[in-house]
């Protein structure tokens, strides 16, 4: 099938390269020049694994291609997949100026028969918007389908090939059958393709955003009070997650969410909520909990120094939002940096793969190491912010030897406490014993 992908970010260009690794003849457009001409000398623009290999494959076999042009883009493609930016507006809304602005501008381009479908995340009533838009120009039949992306940064390409759903927001059957035609390769082994009306597909996807956000505030707060009566979160959350109607994922507590979608998209939703008279008050709750929780690790660490971070070096490990991803979107890093700071310290941080974009924001605020090691060498303590697999098993013999003095603030629970207790650490970290060495 021809397909057309505008706009090329995480969302835009896994669907773009994975539609054409099953053969489909993909063009992307996007209005970065610059990253354009990235990928058109086989450059990957982001990192996420696995795309790599499979952006080169279908680059070279002539089915994955790039423009600026948008006119070039919709003369090709049978179906326009819109993967633009929603970012959060000044009032905590979507703001749909990309997706509308490109909707009109596809009405005056098409001049043929063209599905297309929405993939960025939009509040409930946007493909009427987006229908409207294109309307006001088209001189041609088309349809608008709602089909929000789940994929996962940092197993996106995986999440795409091998969907637990796909969700398809239609009222036309041709387009729902083409629809149904383009993603039959994906659902082989029987996970649904979800046929629903619009409006409800767009819920969906806040809905379950929301819902996974406020599971991760819940064990947050579990955890700080867990702090309080001095009980475990880790055995806390076994004992819980073993209930099946609970399930163990989503339980890990830890410096808050952060990223390019669950803030955005709860505040979307509590806003989209407030215009239509509802007050989703859950959201508010898990907004400002949230809030805190990015913070959660600053009182200790005060503590420990008693009050005093002025001329304190911090090493920090992981500045991505998660693992196995470059994006720093609302990432917890940046708050608990800032706050670092103010107070006086001096950072040296380490990330597998952020440094680059978080030296574009920071500058020479703080220093960029070459290692993990580098980032702690001199340090008075190490801060952890990001589950990277690789601060997982660290050489704590060569970590201690490193650090001015041997002191862990975990913001994401990596070690056990025992163990750091064996190798002599001053170590916190969230909802678990505060562990001394003296
Ligand atoms: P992104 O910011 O990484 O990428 C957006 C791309 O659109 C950029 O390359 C930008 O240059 C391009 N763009 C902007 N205006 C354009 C225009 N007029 N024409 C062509 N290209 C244009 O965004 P993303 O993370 O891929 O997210 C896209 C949408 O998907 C958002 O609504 C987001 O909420 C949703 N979403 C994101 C994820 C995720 O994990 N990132 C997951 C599911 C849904």
């Amino acid at each position: 099938m021809k397909i057309t992908v505008i706009g090329t970010g995480y969302v835009g260009l896994v669907t773009g390269t994975c539609l054409a690794e099953t053969g489909n003849e993909v063009v992307c457009v996007d209005i970065d020049e610059k990253k354009v001409r990235k990928m058109q000398s086989g450059e990957v623009p982001i990192y996420e694994p696995h795309l790599d290999v499979l952006f080169e494959r279908n680059i070279n076999a002539g089915r994955l291609t790039f423009t600026t042009s948008l006119k070039e883009g919709l003369d090709h493609g049978d179906i326009i997949f819109l993967a633009l930016p929603t970012p959060e507006d000044e009032d905590g809304s979507a703001d749909l100026k990309y997706v509308l602005g490109v909707a009109d501008e596809i009405g005056k381009l098409i001049t043929d028969y063209k599905v297309i479908v929405d993939k960025s995340t939009v509040p409930v009533g946007t493909s009427e918007k987006v229908h409207a838009a294109i309307a006001k120009h088209a001189k041609c039949e088309f349809d608008v389908v709602s089909n929000p992306e789940f994929l996962r940064e940092g197993f996106a390409v995986d999440d795409f090939l091998k969907p637990e759903r796909i969700v398809v927001g239609a009222s036309s059957q041709r387009a729902i059958s083409m629809m149904q035609k383009l993603f039959k390769p994906f659902v082989r082994s029987g996970n649904p393709v979800i046929i629903m009306d619009e409006k409800s597909a767009e819920l969906t996807k806040y809905a379950a955003n929301a819902y996974l956000a406020t599971k991760i505030t819940f064990m947050n707060e579990i955890a700080n009070f867990c702090e309080r009566v001095g009980a475990d979160v880790d055995k806390v959350r076994i004992g819980m997650g073993t209930d099946s109607r609970i399930g163990k994922r989503f339980l890990f507590p830890g410096i808050g969410y952060g990223g390019s979608c669950f803030p955005k998209d709860v505040k979307a939703l509590h806003k989209s909520g407030k215009d239509h008279e509802y007050n989703f008050q859950i959201l508010d709750s898990v907004i400002s909990v949230n809030k805190s929780q990015k913070l959660a690790l600053i009182p200790k660490i005060r503590k420990y120094f008693q009050d005093d971070l002025k001329g304190k070096q911090i090493g920090i490990w992981g500045l991505a939002f998660k693992p196995e991803t470059d994006d720093i979107r609302e990432a917890p890093s940046l708050d608990v940096i800032a706050e670092l700071l103010k107070s006086g310290a001096s950072i040296t941080a380490f990330d597998p793969e952020a440094m680059d974009n978080v030296e574009r924001k920071l500058g020479d605020k703080i220093k960029y190491a070459n290692s993990m090691y580098e980032a702690v060498r001199g340090a008075d303590a190490l801060v952890i912010c990001t589950e990277w697999g690789v601060f997982r098993n660290p050489s704590f013999g060569k970590v201690k030897q490193l650090l001015n003095n041997p002191v862990i603030f975990d913001g994401r629970n990596l070690y056990d406490t025992q163990e750091m207790r064996q190798e002599g650490f001053h170590y916190e970290s969230i909802g678990r014993e505060l562990v001394q060495n003296n």
